[in-house]
């Protein structure tokens, strides 16, 4: 079956986990071409890791030259940083580790990517619902996610023909949640989702379908901010 993103040149970073492989794997279903950028190795990935300007930047060359282009970008390379921790054992390294993958990296993967692509192409960064919402002891993280959100925005009226959004989810089943919260998931009262729930709200974003949607966070968190 032949779909809108069907032979479409798509890069995901962070694609060798989570989120980002359930991405990766979603448009691959749609018949797109998928080049995976990542700081772990993995089958068909690129490594780089996406705080190394020159590292990632030689990386989104490889993928896009080998497509000739590109028509839509997934930003996935995330971490959490020391979820949990009080406020008082926080350091500024640990925010500065976590702005510099979370939002850095963004930064840099949209800079590089763009040369790259094609008038009416799309970015999809991840953000999170820690952008609104807080729970003690994620300042970094609630930090970066809130930067994405701006960022998104900042980017969408820098830069002509191209749309730029983000998805901000509420917790995802993946090896980063599951390593802040452990059993929490696996409770029936908590609202989980899947990562590849994550990616059909990236592929819309992606595709032609959201045309009119610009600068946007798409924040899908269960309804638990409107309460
Ligand atoms: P994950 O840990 O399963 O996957 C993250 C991937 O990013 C990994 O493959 C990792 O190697 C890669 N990565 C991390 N730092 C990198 C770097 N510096 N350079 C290159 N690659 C790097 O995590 P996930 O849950 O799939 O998270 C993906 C994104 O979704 C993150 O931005 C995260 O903040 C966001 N998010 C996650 C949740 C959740 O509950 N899991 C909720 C909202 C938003």
């Amino acid at each position: 079956m032949r779909t809108e993103l069907a032979g479409k040149a798509v890069l995901v970073t962070g694609g060798a986990s989570g989120i980002g492989l359930a991405c990766a794997e979603a448009f691959r279903a749609e018949g797109a071409r998928v080049g995976v950028i990542d700081r772990r190795a993995g089958p068909g990935v690129v490594e780089a890791d996406v705080t190394d300007e020159p590292a990632l930047a030689a990386a989104v060359d490889a993928v896009a030259r080998g497509f000739g282009g590109l028509d839509a970008v997934v930003g996935c390379a995330g971490i959490s940083g020391p979820v949990g921790t009080p406020l008082s054992a926080t350091t500024a390294d640990d925010v500065a580790r976590v702005l510099a993958v979370n939002v850095t990296g963004q930064f840099l993967l949209v800079k590089h990517a763009l040369p790259w692509l094609a008038d009416g192409g799309a970015v999809v960064l991840l953000g999170s619902d820690s952008a609104f919402t807080a729970a003690p002891g994620m300042v970094p993280y609630c930090a970066s996610k809130g930067a994405v959100v701006a960022m998104t925005r900042a980017l969408a009226v820098e830069v002509p023909g191209i749309r730029v959004n983000c998805v901000c989810p509420s917790v995802v089943d993946t090896p980063m949640a599951r390593a802040d919260l452990g059993a929490l998931l696996d409770d029936p009262a908590f609202p989980v989702q899947a990562a590849e729930d994550v990616a059909r709200q990236v592929l819309f974003l992606a595709s032609p379908a959201s045309r009119p949607v610009n600068g946007q966070a798409l924040l899908a968190d269960f309804g638990m901010s409107a309460r």
